[in-house]
């Protein structure tokens, strides 16, 4: 039977609209929301795919599909079944935003114990609440799109080079890169601490744009240099527990923040 879908086609030649799903496990659906909210280019952007389960902007479902997106971290038993099964059938598994790709905010219930915080958050109630893991400790993950949120302007370039395959090539500078192209004043002059000089572009500053400090949401840049930036919060006054906070809150600097807890410095006094 005939193909009665519209075809896209670049440059006059036909794209191939990869069967596309996404899903959600712990999280709290904010990345795929902003999918959603780009209604100038939605439509567009979407018809690249062939989108076959999108459980916020559709009813049909299916099983058969190539390319997988996961939004959040693994929490549950049953989300760690659920995995493997979406591993099995996807050629393409990605890991979309921060909680997927590091664990992201949930990460942070890790350091203070699953069970008390299951007890504050849910009282009595029989609910499985455990260590919150990225996609990776429990399957093969084949790109990873970072963000709390994604940034959807970055995620519509890469399901285009996904659909013209061509490579998907992050960039390896620091958001301090964007900042300073995007000619702000920077933060530290401001008197606010930023995790810019050591965190991954690609979110065209963001944060610092509206000047709030960056929080390291897209995990370590390429040779992301954690000493000298520990240097410069001592230096404008800022103490160890305020860059740790920043480090820990997101997951991408685990292996930093191990560190660090093994060689605290002894100065606690400052911001
Ligand atoms: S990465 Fe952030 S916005 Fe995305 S699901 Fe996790 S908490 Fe929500
Ligand atoms: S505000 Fe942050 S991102 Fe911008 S230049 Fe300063 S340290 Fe870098
Ligand atoms: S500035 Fe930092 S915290 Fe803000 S979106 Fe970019 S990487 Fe994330």
């Amino acid at each position: 039977m005939a193909d009665l879908k519209p075809v896209r086609t670049y440059l006059g030649m036909p794209l191939y609209r990869p069967k596309t799903a996404f899903f959600e496990l712990s999280s709290c659906e904010g990345c795929q929301l902003q999918l959603l909210n780009n209604e100038a280019s939605l439509l567009d952007f979407l018809s690249l795919l062939d989108i076959v389960n999108f459980r916020e902007a559709m009813t049909e479902k299916s099983d058969e599909f190539e390319i997988a997106f996961i939004e959040g971290s693994v929490t549950r038993s049953d989300e760690v079944e659920r995995l493997k099964e979406i591993r099995k059938t996807a050629n393409t598994l990605v890991a979309f935003g921060s909680c997927a790709c590091f664990g992201g905010v949930n990460q942070m219930k890790n350091r203070l114990g699953s069970e008390w915080v299951k007890k504050e958050v849910y009282g009595d109630h029989p609910v499985e609440s455990g260590f919150a893991r990225p996609l990776e400790d429990i399957v093969t993950v084949d790109l990873k799109i970072f963000g709390c949120p994604i940034k959807k302007k970055e995620v519509e370039k890469i399901i285009i080079n996904i659909a013209l395959g061509k490579a998907v090539v992050h960039p390896v500078y620091p958001v301090c890169m964007e900042c300073k192209a995007n000619e702000n004043i920077c933060l530290f002059d401001l008197g606010e601490p930023c995790l810019g000089p050591i965190t991954r572009g690609g979110c065209d500053s963001w944060c610092p744009n509206s000047r709030f400090g960056c929080w390291g949401c897209r995990g370590p840049a390429d040779d992301a240099n954690i000493d000298q930036l520990r240097e410069i919060m001592k230096k404008h006054g800022f103490s160890e527990e305020t860059l740790r906070d920043r480090l820990e809150c997101f997951g991408g600097f685990s292996k930093y923040t191990e560190a660090f807890r093994k060689n605290p410095e002894k100065k606690k006094e400052g911001k």
